[in-house]
């Protein structure tokens, strides 16, 4: 049975089975939580101090050494005030004074210090310290996070997000269709049922004239992926799947909620469409379990809710290793799209594209410059040293600032 279904994603999703760089290169003598070797060499500085900059759903962090080394990341976004002062508390204690190549060390020392308080918010604090010593490498050796990691920045294929579930079927299709023109997106992704909905719709109906409506105005030759926000039951995710087979549709994201992990590998057995996941999961040992039951088809980490670019390369890994290829999420336009872009230029199984959103916000505007911009249906990796994107000084300015720092 699994054969056919691997055979089938590799055609679905165009990309090779053949184990990653990273699982070519990096050691595995303790499980997935240790023993990874990073391309990071020390540097024989001590992190010195830890900086947030927390606006709205925003908090940029700001790492220095004692040898003046500097970088920035991001902690996850939403509630991210409560995330920065999880930094400030759970984190920055673990970090200061360690050398800022002991990536590995910090997040396996954060997540463990802190057991009691399980992932979420730890992760989402973490992912901004991380991302940050990430950045002060790259910046340091003068090469970009995705060189770094042995790729080369380019333009990178993404494909168009909706976030929408409170569009019509007809509006959905025609600015779809209207961004394949404009843009040139050769992929893009729709929302079916409702978010933890039990197995409604968000309107009766609207799925089922959703998908065939916007296949229709998009073409053939256009990828539709769709995303069900842990909406299914598994009988119901697998009624919904045939339907999205027929249209042709290449990725069932989040079919059931996404903690139900045997619902998930029922579906994914049943139906011929690749089945996505794992926006949500920060737990490593999770991740093992999702991918040695196949309850997913497609591994989708989320750099900033998982802790960073060093937890999302050890998912990338174990998904190396099962032929599985990474596809992570990334649905704003804040700083995660960046990253994103980075680890996807780099980690060998990396799907073949990454999530951009379409829709217009103000909270990510004028965050970094230079904007991520769109042509040709892909959207150039940064190519500066670090992230290869600047924080914007006025964005930093009037953000509230808080600091930790070595005495
Ligand atoms: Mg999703």
């Amino acid at each position: 049975m699994m054969q056919p279904r691997r055979d089938f994603l590799k055609m679905a999703l165009g990309v090779s089975a053949a184990p990653g760089l990273l699982a070519q290169t990096r050691t595995s003598s303790g499980g997935e939580r240790a023993g990874t070797r990073l391309p990071i060499l020390s540097t024989g500085s001590k992190i010195k101090s830890i900086e947030t900059f927390t606006s709205g759903s925003l908090s940029i962090v700001r790492v220095r050494t004692d040898s003046g080394q500097e970088g920035y990341g991001q902690i996850a976004p939403f509630n991210a005030d409560i995330s920065a002062t999880v930094l400030h508390r759970m984190v920055a204690p673990l970090a200061l004074g360690q050398d800022p190549a002991a990536l590995d060390a910090i997040s396996d020392q954060c997540v463990e210090a802190n057991y009691k308080f399980p992932w979420s918010f730890v992760c989402r604090a973490l992912a901004g310290l991380d991302t940050a010593l990430w950045d002060l490498h790259g910046k340091t050796t003068g090469k970009s996070v995705c060189e770094l990691l042995g790729g080369k920045p380019r333009p990178f294929p993404i494909y168009g997000s909706s976030m929408r579930r409170d569009i019509k079927p007809v509006d959905e299709a025609a600015r779809l269709a209207r961004l394949r023109d404009e843009n040139g997106y050769r992929a893009f992704k729709i929302r079916v049922g409702k978010v933890c909905g039990h197995d409604e719709d968000q309107w009766p109906g609207r799925t089922e004239e959703l998908v065939p409506t916007v296949r229709k105005a998009i073409g053939n030759d256009v990828a539709l992926l769709a995303d069900g926000n842990s909406c299914y039951t598994a009988p119901k995710a697998i009624e919904v799947g045939k339907m999205l087979g027929q249209n042709k549709v290449c990725h069932f994201e989040e079919p059931c909620p996404y903690w139900e992990l045997e619902w998930t590998a029922q579906v994914a057995t049943a139906i011929n469409v690749p089945v996505a996941g794992g926006e949500q999961d920060n737990d490593l040992a999770q991740w093992r379990r999702m991918i040695a039951m196949h309850a997913v088809d497609v591994v989708q980490p989320d750099i900033c809710y998982l802790g960073g670019m060093t937890q999302a390369l050890r998912v990338a890994d174990m998904a190396a290793k099962a032929s599985l290829p990474c596809v992570p999420h990334s649905a704003n336009l804040s700083m995660v799209t960046v990253f994103t872009l980075h680890m996807q230029g780099a980690v060998q199984n990396a799907g073949p594209y990454v999530e951009f959103s379409i829709e217009p916000t103000n909270w990510t505007d004028n965050l970094f410059e230079p904007a991520l911009k769109v042509a040709d249906g892909k959207v150039p990796i940064p190519s500066g040293p670090g992230w290869g994107v600047t924080i914007n000084k006025s964005w930093l300015a009037k953000a509230e600032r808080q600091v930790t720092e070595k005495a």
